[in-house]
């Protein structure tokens, strides 16, 4: 069970190490839950806490379910690195990748939107993230009905069946069936920034892999943290998968700003 941060003592270990990587999910961690999730936004205060890391010299990492146009909408920050669609697309040094195997499943995507487009009758909202198809339904009247003509849906749509389904937070989202997930996503981008520690930030199901990739690579000598963002939607999982939790998206604000305070109190420049 993850421990409730109440400083940043616990923390304050890791922030020794060069360079460190901060890596954090963006909806319900760093952006409150909306309900429509076009209108999320990263907070004033996290958006500046990040920029100010960055500025001391810490890889920030943002790690998102969302396509890579809208995670730098929500974020405004368009410098930090990303890992967009679970993991699926990169962006790293301000170069943008996406792996062959993930263009394949472009026109399959459109083909499962035009299959099951009938779901938007009962409330869900249908959104076309390139490779992923996300059906939301935090807005239906009924959210188990939607639910069910969801499943209902992707049980009758024949380019369903070529991806995998993950559920998270309201959302039933159709991912290509690859080996790749937060958790990669995570070590793939801290490989490259050579990260010398990890400090990791999620809410949802999506994060337990970024959870359990930082333990395993502290078992593998790189320290690191992972923080739970404890909401009343955050489930078991979630709140056991992660070593720390903070209260919501302003414990995530406070927890931020005080890394960005002790690395400020231990610059050689004294800024
Ligand atoms: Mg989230």
């Amino acid at each position: 069970m993850a421990k409730q941060l109440r400083d940043i003592e616990p923390i304050r270990p890791l922030l020794a190490h060069r360079p460190l990587a901060v890596f954090s999910d963006i909806d319900g961690t760093l952006a409150p839950i909306v309900p429509d999730p076009q209108d999320a936004r990263v907070t004033d205060r996290a958006r500046e806490s990040l920029r100010d890391l960055m500025a001391l010299g810490v890889g920030v990492g943002l790690i998102t379910g969302r396509d890579l146009a809208k995670a730098r909408e929500i974020t405004g920050l368009p410098d930090a690195w990303y890992a967009a669609n679970h993991g699926l697309t990169l962006s790293v040094g301000g170069v943008d990748e996406t792996p062959e195997a993930v263009h394949d499943f472009l026109p399959r995507a459109q083909a499962v939107i035009r299959e099951t487009a009938g779901v938007e009758s009962v409330g869900v909202s249908v959104e076309d993230k390139g490779p992923i198809v996300a059906f939301h339904y935090r807005r239906a009247a009924s959210p188990e009905e939607a639910r069910a003509a969801i499943e209902a849906a992707l049980n009758s749509s024949a380019a369903a069946a070529a991806f995998r389904v993950h559920e998270g937070r309201m959302v039933v989202e159709l991912r290509p069936p690859l080996d790749v997930d937060k958790g990669t996503a995570l070590e793939e981008l801290s490989r490259r920034m050579r990260a010398g520690a990890v400090v990791c930030l999620g809410d949802d199901r999506t994060d337990v892999d970024m959870f359990r990739r930082v333990t395993a690579m502290r078992e593998g000598g790189t320290p690191g943290a992972s923080v739970a963002v404890e909401s009343p939607e955050a489930t078991d999982e979630v709140m056991d998968g992660a070593d720390y939790c903070v209260d919501g998206v302003a414990g995530v604000e406070w927890l931020l700003g005080e890394i960005v305070r002790a690395l400020r109190e231990t610059a050689p420049s004294g800024r």
